[in-house]
């Protein structure tokens, strides 16, 4: 069950999670597996599956979660630029069942990702 995901668990605080940032609609924590020296995690405290199971009822927080992104970056010192990634589904890397942005910076950056 959705509401059974790692992420779920973290927002109900039955895992413990490095919490940089949180109010009403989001939570904002480190990644327990950083791929660069800022890798924070940005997502919805509403359960969407999936980057394709956004609807138009979630266009405000999405923007929201764009928004705090803009602010943590700040906050966490990326001023020279940071990468937002949106892994949708297995093959493009999904791995937890809880829409989520990756937040990265604080090294260069390569295109195209692998
Ligand atoms: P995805 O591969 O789904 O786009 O991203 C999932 C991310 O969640 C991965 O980067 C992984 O390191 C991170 N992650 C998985 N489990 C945990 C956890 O229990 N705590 C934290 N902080 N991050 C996690």
């Amino acid at each position: 069950m959705m509401s059974d995901n790692i992420f779920q668990k973290i927002i109900d605080r039955q895992i413990k999670a490095n919490i940089v940032y949180e109010d009403d609609r989001c939570l904002a924590f480190h990644d327990i597996g950083p791929q660069a020296p800022v890798h924070v995690l940005i997502i919805p405290k509403k359960v969407i599956a999936t980057h394709d199971a956004i609807t138009e009822a979630d266009r405000d927080l999405l923007g929201h979660l764009h928004l705090v992104a803009v602010k943590l970056a700040g906050q966490l010192g990326l001023h020279d630029g940071y990468r937002l990634v949106v892994n949708c589904r297995e093959s493009a890397g999904q791995t937890v069942p809880h829409l989520h942005m990756h937040l990265l910076g604080g090294r260069p950056m390569r295109w195209p990702p692998g």
